[in-house]
């Protein structure tokens, strides 16, 4: 249309400005932006899971909801670990899963890992069971 509009991102000024470089690909975006996001969905993924395992909630909405390092259930049934290494016996990496849920009765853990990923990149996130 005989405009001179730039088409690079107004951030990085590396890319093309797509939607997609801008919701999952800006490397100035990721930085900071990215890693709010995530914990955002971290936290209201804790706060539900706080909820529904009988945990006492300080505040009423997930926004709200600053998750602590160790929640115990009201029982002592379930604790909810946020944000905590893994010890395993070989290194792994990224060992520091967003959330683990520990059933003491059981013995037994699930690990929750969150990952906001581009349609791009969906295939390279799919969930994994170990
Ligand atoms: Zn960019």
């Amino acid at each position: 249309m005989n405009t001179e509009t730039d088409s690079k991102c107004r951030l990085c000024q590396q890319f093309d400005e797509t939607i997609d470089h801008i919701i999952s690909a800006c490397p100035i975006l990721a930085k900071e932006q990215y890693i709010k996001r995530h914990d955002r969905v971290c936290t209201q993924l804790h706060f539900n899971i706080c909820k529904e395992t009988g945990v006492q909630l300080d505040k009423k909405h997930w926004y709200e909801h600053v998750p602590k390092s160790v929640e115990t259930s009201q029982g002592g049934k379930v604790t909810i670990l946020w944000n905590q290494n893994v010890q395993t016996d070989r290194t792994i990496p990224n060992n520091k899963p967003g959330i683990i849920i520990r059933d003491n009765e059981k013995g037994t853990c699930m690990l929750i890992d969150v990952a906001i990923s581009g349609d791009r990149n969906v295939i390279k996130k799919k969930p994994r069971i170990f």
